[in-house]
């Protein structure tokens, strides 16, 4: 039987373009030119479902996706049974608290017996519990930052990224209860053939991840300064050193595999 992996992702919305980077930079070809719910990729086996970036946790758990990408907020917040697999370096934003610029309230304890407006009302709830605050967790969709200004709450628990919206309401941040980013999330009983196709997709997003923090670096140099040169190098490995008369080296900077032999000048 010839399976293929389901990946859910967002189907519009701030993970949408980082997803679709993603895969493409693992060698994956797809489209989602005609706003399809689903598609297949043309050249390695896995399906793409296009959802609400609220809905993959579950649709994961239930095995409607073989894996998901999607923010840890979400997943926390959720709280289902997935396997969280690994960081995926986009998206990254902070669930924060944030009160009223001016006002009576100054910090976390102001905030017993007062009102916490917020999208992650699960989330905030295990927070305040945590830090012993008596605060009514009070639930909206959207549009979290103006709840304060119209008397709708005290507080409140929303994502922050570079804090304009904290800023243009007036409002400050006292405390942040996570940092998150988008992360590989899997469902718990994956099929042996399906956790094979996840391993060559896990390879491949190492191998994107190593070349974002990797840079090949070659040059030529006088023997007596190689230490000193090597000193000043940041890097995993000590650098490559051939010695070259006439003919030089070069090495590949993953697997150190000699590439070729290059004329010196
Ligand atoms: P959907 O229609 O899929 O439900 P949404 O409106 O809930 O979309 P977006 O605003 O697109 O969601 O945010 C998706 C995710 O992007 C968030 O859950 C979070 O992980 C991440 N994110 C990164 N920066 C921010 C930010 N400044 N504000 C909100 N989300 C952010
Ligand atoms: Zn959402």
């Amino acid at each position: 039987m010839n399976e293929t992996l389901k990946i859910a992702v967002q189907k519009s919305g701030r993970l949408y373009e980082g997803s679709m980077k993603l895969l493409k930079e693992c060698g994956i070809e797809v489209s989602n030119g005609n706003n399809q719910l689903r598609v297949i990729a043309a050249n390695f086996p896995v399906e793409i479902f296009f959802l609400r970036d609220d809905d993959i946790p579950e649709y994961v758990q239930d095995a409607v996706a073989d894996i998901g990408f999607v923010g840890e907020n979400v997943v926390k917040e959720k709280n289902k049974e997935v396997d969280i697999i690994e960081k995926l370096g986009f998206g990254k934003c902070r669930l924060s608290i944030a009160i009223p610029k001016t006002g009576v309230l100054q910090s976390l304890n102001d905030l017993n017996g007062k009102k916490i407006a917020t999208s992650y009302p699960f989330y905030s709830f295990l927070f305040s519990q945590r830090k012993n605050i008596q605060a009514s967790i009070h639930e909206i969709s959207g549009s979290v930052e103006i709840a304060p200004r119209i008397g709708l709450a005290d507080a409140i628990c929303d994502l922050v990224s570079s804090g304009s919206t904290l800023f243009t309401n007036e409002l400050k941040e006292i405390e942040t209860i996570l940092f998150s980013e988008s992360i590989l999330i899997s469902n718990k009983t994956l099929t042996a053939e399906k956790k094979i196709i996840l391993e060559s997709l896990r390879f491949r997003l190492s191998a994107v991840k190593k070349a974002k923090n990797n840079k090949y670096v070659l040059l030529n140099a006088p023997n007596n300064k190689l230490d000193t040169i090597f000193g000043l190098l940041p890097g995993m490995k000590k650098p490559n050193n051939s010695a070259i008369s006439g003919r030089r080296l070069e090495f590949c900077s993953f697997c150190n595999k000699r590439k070729r032999f290059l004329e010196c000048d």
